[in-house]
């Protein structure tokens, strides 16, 4: 799609707006002027609504981003939600998962997707109102589900179910790890250094001693694409799902327009209104060797909604050691001592997770 970013104009900036007042991000009254066309303030709104979604907040207006307008306009019980290839997705969908979740019938991760998972959870309260068990939310369904959940709390059972089902432990040995070196070029580079050096060739550089180290602790290694090879992000998504891996470790490197931003980050699922605690454990125990033990700066790890991290159905941590734009971290992306210390903070870090050990910052 064609990307609407500031200064753009025409119909299709007004239909943003509109569904960005929809939204609660902008003001209806915002004047005559700013009636398609994108704004300061249109800016603004879209970045606040970015933000808010687990998205990279740019402010352009891009697939992603026009998928999440179109998906938060969608409200409980406006139509009908069932079993469906592909997948019906929004905020009628997260909204219904929440609910379901707060009444004790786990429907999963509240991520805006139906999935089986849903269906069973839908099923089952069904039954246990007396309606008829289709596991198709309808009027009724939707009604009863509203009437009977009233207030919904900000983290509901999908957390907690999630670490009771097993925050993983019992070690590293025989687990499936993907692992996802971003981008690939061509066509896609990623970011590149001032020297010239493609995001896309340091992650694989990376990920080499990476699975090399995995597999030396015994886990099954197993990669989202070969070197010098490209597949979108829901691709890498879908086959993770195909293969039922237990883990995805994505590598990126971080950008910024200035040369002096450096340090390392982590980005797991996360929204408003749940994290996934697998994710979240993972991303600090990566987060916290990659400081300690190589004294980067520390960017903290994140919650976000990209689709690598909400279309999977396990967890995904995407590791950004260092920014690619900063000359002295680009420098360090053609040091094989430096990227295999960098593999063994990251392989480590998966260990611990396996033996179940709880980050920093976890209660
Ligand atoms: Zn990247």
């Amino acid at each position: 799609m064609k990307l609407f970013r500031k200064g753009s104009e025409g119909r299709e900036v007004s239909d943003i707006q509109g569904r960005l007042v929809s939204a609660g991000f902008l003001q209806e009254s915002c004047g005559e002027v700013d009636q398609g066309f994108f704004s300061d303030e249109t800016e603004r709104a879209v970045r606040a609504f970015q933000q808010d979604r687990g998205l990279i907040a740019d402010g352009i207006v891009g697939p992603d981003t026009w998928r999440s307008l179109v998906e938060a306009s969608r409200v409980l019980g406006s139509r009908f939600l069932y079993l469906h290839e592909p997948a019906l997705r929004g905020d009628d969908v997260a909204d219904l998962k929440r609910r379901l979740n707060s009444l004790g019938f786990y429907s999963g991760k509240e991520d805006g997707i139906f999935d089986s998972e849903a269906a069973v959870a839908v099923e089952q309260f069904q039954r246990n109102s007396g309606l008829a068990p289709d596991g198709i939310v309808g009027t009724r369904t939707a009604e009863a589900l509203m009437r009977l959940s009233r207030v919904t709390k900000p983290t509901s059972v999908a957390a907690v179910r999630e670490s009771e089902r097993g925050l993983p432990r019992g070690g590293i040995t025989g687990r499936r790890i993907m692992l996802d070196a971003g981008h690939g070029y061509p066509p896609d580079p990623g970011e590149v250094g001032p020297t010239g050096m493609r995001e896309s060739d340091a992650a694989e550089r990376l990920v080499e001693p990476l699975g090399n180290m995995l597999v030396d602790s015994r886990a099954v290694v197993l990669y989202s694409r070969r070197r010098g090879e490209f597949l979108p992000e829901e691709d890498r998504a879908a086959l993770a799902n195909q293969l039922g891996v237990e883990l995805v470790l994505s590598i990126h490197f971080n950008a910024s327009p200035d040369p002096r931003a450096r340090g390392a980050s982590c980005y797991y699922f996360g929204s408003r209104s749940y994290r996934s605690p697998y994710g979240y454990r993972l991303a600090n125990h990566i987060q916290d060797a990659l400081v300690e033990r190589l004294g980067l700066q520390d960017c903290r790890a994140h919650g976000m909604a990209v689709p690598l991290l909400r279309e999977t159905r396990m967890p995904v941590v995407i590791v950004e050691p260092l920014f690619i734009t900063n000359p002295d971290e680009e420098a360090l992306l053609s040091d094989d001592a430096f990227l295999a210390r960098a593999a063994s903070c990251i392989s480590e870090a998966a260990r611990r997770y396996f033996m179940g050990l709880k980050a920093r910052g976890e209660d």
